[in-house]
């Protein structure tokens, strides 16, 4: 799946689902980084994928 706010795919185990409520009434879900993420990377991190498999 694909980060909502880095927009890079997430690890199967890394990726949260934050419900996100709308004015609309429609609650939406968001899949972001679990350990976080920055919005516009102005260089490339390595991110830390040594974590599980
Ligand atoms: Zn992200």
């Amino acid at each position: 799946m694909i980060c909502d706010r880095c927009d890079k795919p997430i690890p199967e185990g890394e990726a949260e689902h934050v419900p996100v409520f709308s004015g609309s009434g429609a609650g939406a879900t968001v899949v972001l980084h679990r350990d976080g993420c920055r919005v516009s990377p102005t260089h490339p991190v390595p991110y830390p994928t040594g974590r599980g498999r």
